[in-house]
Parts: structure tokens; sequence; C-alpha cells
């Protein structure tokens, strides 16, 4: 087929899905990119993407469609810059079919925190896709894109790819620009690829690395952010891998069918000639309040360039410049957003700072040592869980903050330390009444080691 005829059909598809995954499209940008696309493949110019659809969660800025953060805040604002990722990926001839729906601002596990409204889980129509990534997710595993961009915090790539049954790699912090994605957690906040395979992730990965100078945090080539090929290694026998088993990821908490389908995948990687070790990450339940007080912190000091006087949404009506803050800010983000920034203005403030940030920022660099502790005397790569359970029902947490960050357990300490993760499907949950729900498997690795990651993955059946 040619790249038209293919981006015809996805937008087709996603005209008539249901699912709420995107929040705009452009079929007239859609079309003349994929001719662009044919008349390269027709020089005998194209790559291995050239042609094919990519779809950008909506924290990545683009020129010819809107980019709003799923915030009101951002309701109708279009971009006049592409992100970096949008650009390396429009460089590789690849054709943007729209952009994805996601938690507010990334902040959330469940989509359920976007302004434009829930995504619902293409296995299963009552469940949540996950999130922040939700939109991402859900579009790939409805068949309504190939391939799309998501970002990852403190798990929104990995947990929607396990709650969606597909396949998602966040990059070591500092591989992929940070340029044109809409800030939440500066030092957390990485772009990745989300796609059905981890050959698809691995191609897609080839062209979103490298070193960016409108990024202050992109790792330059010496430091190991050297562009490479992801796919080399993906046929590598696993015989002799130590796959360290945290023992923290297994228990109480954990629901029994997400271990059964854990253990069992790691079962397949012993019959392909890797062993366990079990290891113990002693500071995993820490990840919790460490991470939701630097995450809103640093939210906090993002988010204040929402002012009602740069872009974005103004209040209406209002007195003087005060009250116009005032309300365009509680007009403009929701409550998750809201509540964010309130933390971390407080925990930032003066009084407060030593007590709950800088502690943190210690904690966090103990998490950090225990994972190198574990990957210097241990093991090779780290396996567990996604999540500790599969998506849960739309609505059932959605009042419940608390309830949402627990669930975050298993992808926080990885996004605090900076490290690589990927999730791969690896079966479904049991008893569920209105579909399967599909259990992810996690990856660890250590810095730069995404190739060693796809090369697991892959060998997974
Ligand atoms: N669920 C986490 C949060 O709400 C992670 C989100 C993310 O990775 N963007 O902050």
């Amino acid at each position: 087929v040619s790249a038209t005829e293919l981006a015809q059909h996805y937008l087709d598809r996603i005209s008539s899905s249901g699912h709420n995954a995107f929040l705009d499209v452009n079929p007239e940008l859609t079309l003349a990119q994929a001719k662009a696309a044919d008349a390269r493949i027709a020089a005998g110019n194209a790559g291995p993407l050239t042609g094919v659809p990519i779809a950008h969660k909506d924290i990545f800025v683009t020129q010819g469609w809107r980019s709003t953060a799923a915030s009101k805040m951002l309701g109708n604002y279009v971009s006049p810059f592409d992100a970096t990722v949008v650009t390396k990926f429009a460089d590789a001839g690849m054709v943007t079919l729209g952009k994805l729906n996601c938690d507010e601002f990334a902040m959330g596990s469940s989509n359920e925190n976007s302004a434009f409204g829930f995504v619902t889980n293409p296995w299963d129509a009552l469940a949540v896709p996950g999130g922040s990534s939700g939109g991402s997710a859900a579009a790939i595993a409805a068949r309504l894109a190939p391939a799309a961009t998501g970002t990852d915090t403190g798990g929104s790539i990995r947990q929607p790819a396990a709650f969606c049954g597909i396949t998602g790699i966040k990059p070591t912090y500092g591989r992929v620009s940070r340029f044109g994605m809409i800030a939440f957690a500066s030092s957390l906040d990485q772009g990745g690829p989300m796609a059905r395979t981890a050959e698809d992730c691995a191609l897609l990965l080839n062209e979103m690395v490298g070193f960016d100078e409108r990024d202050a945090t992109s790792l330059t080539a010496e430091q190991g952010n050297a562009r490479e090929d992801f796919t080399r290694d993906l046929n590598a026998p696993l015989a002799g891998l130590r796959i360290g088993v945290p023992k923290e990821y297994f228990g109480e908490g954990l629901a029994a069918d997400v271990e059964q389908a854990v253990r069992a995948a790691l079962d397949q990687f012993v019959k392909l000639g890797a062993t366990l070790v079990e290891i113990s990450l002693p500071k995993t339940s820490l990840s919790i309040p460490v991470y939701y007080i630097i995450a809103p912190a640093e939210a906090s000091s993002n988010l204040s360039r929402f002012d009602g006087v740069r872009y974005g949404y103004r209040a209406p009506e209002y007195t003087d410049l005060q009250d116009m803050y005032k309300k365009t800010r509680a007009q403009g983000f929701g409550k998750e957003v809201q509540r964010r920034i309130m933390v971390g203005t407080y925990v930032l403030c003066h009084g407060y700072y030593d007590a709950y940030y800088v502690q943190a920022q210690k904690i966090r660099r103990l998490i950090a040592d225990d994972f190198q502790a574990a990957f210097r005397d241990q093991c090779d790569v780290i396996m567990g869980p996604v999540a500790p359970s599969v998506a849960w029902d739309l609505g059932s947490k959605a009042n419940d903050p608390v309830a949402n960050y627990l669930a975050d357990i298993f992808t926080l300490s990885t996004s605090l330390a900076g490290l690589p993760g990927m999730s791969i499907p690896v079966g479904f949950g049991a008893g569920e009444k209105n579909g399967k729900r599909p259990v992810g498997l996690q990856i660890i690795g250590n810095y730069f080691a995404e190739a060693k990651l796809l090369n697991i993955a892959h060998q997974y059946q």
C-alpha cells in the first residue's frame, strides 16, 4: 500500500472509533505528509519509517494540530513550533495522524484527569486505559495508530502500555529531548515510543534519541547518548542473563493474577537461558512519598507560566491583575493539577523546604544507589510487575488521589533513578466480567541499556 492509503486507512478508523483517544486530527495535513512520503519513497530516498503513521501524545507541541496537554488552560493552543521529537519523526518521513488524549499535564494514572473526557480501554470498555499516556496506549491497542509517542515521569509510558497490552519503553533520563514537551516535572520527564512490539519500539527509538542543545538536561554523545541502532541486538540469545527479581515487587498488595502472569513470564526467560536472582530494593515503598514531593514541587514551578498573559486560557471577567491570575488558574486547571500545585508550593516554601524537599532529594539518591548496588553485584536487568493490578474500573478511583498514587509503586523508583524501563504484554488477569485485562512485565536496565531491554523483550514469546 502507499503511505497515502495507509494514512487514509487510519484516519477512517480514528473517525469511527469510540475510545476518545484522539484530541485533534487534521486529515488535510496528514494526507499532505503522506503524499510527501510517497514521493520520497518513489525517489528512492526513504528510511525504514518513511510513510509509517504515528500519533503524538498531546504533551508534545505540534504546528498544525492543537497542543493542549489535555487541559482547558491550553484548550485552543496551537504551537508556533514543533517539539524536537516531532521534528525528528517528520524528518524520518513519518506521517502524523493527530494528537492523543492523556491526563492533564500528564498528571495521573488512569487518563481520567483529562479536561476532554476519559479514554476507554480497548480490551474492556469499563476499564481505564491507564495513564497518563492512556490515549497513546489505547490508540495502539485499538489499531488506530501503529506507533505513538508517550511521556513517562513516574510510569506514564509503562503503566498504560501494561493496561492496554502493548509495548512501551521509557529511555534513560536525558536521552530523548524534552524540547517542546510540555513540562510537568523536569528532572523526571522523559519521552519514549509506544507500539505493538519491541521491534517497532526499537525502530522508533532509533529516531528519538540524541543530544539537543535546546534541552538543558539533554545528554551528549560523549556522555553516552550517541545515536545507535536499537535493532542490532534484537536476536541476541539470552543465555547467561542474570535477572534480578526484587522481593519488594512481589509482596503484599500485588494482585494474584498479575503475580501469576509475571512469574510465568519469568519462567519463560529461564527457559531461554536466563537465571533468576532474588534481589532487594529496600526503599521501594519510599518512592511514593519521595515522588509525590518532588514531582509536585517541580510542577508548581513549571506551571507558573500559565498566568493568562502569555498564552492559553484567560478568565473572561476579572477586576485587576491579581484577580485575573487567580480566576484564570482556578478555571483553567483541573482538580488534580491544582492539588499538585498546592502540594508543590507547600513543600518548597521557606520553613518546610528542608523537612520535605531536601529530605526527598536525599532519599531519591538512596533509591538510585539501591539499583546501582543490584546492577554492580547481582544482576544485569531487573524484572517485576508494572503495576500491582490490572486496569481498574473507570470511575472506581477517580475521587481517590491517594489510591491512584499507591498504584504507581513499581514504576516510580525507576523514574527517580533516571533508569530505562520497559513494559511488555505477558498475558491477562483472571476473573474480569466484561473483557480481558492485560498484564505487563516491567524490565528495568542500567543507564543506556535500552538495546538490552529491547533484545530481552523481543526474545519473549
Ligand atoms: N501517575 C504518576 C503521576 O500521576 C505518573 C505520571 C507520569 O508519568 N506522567 O504523576
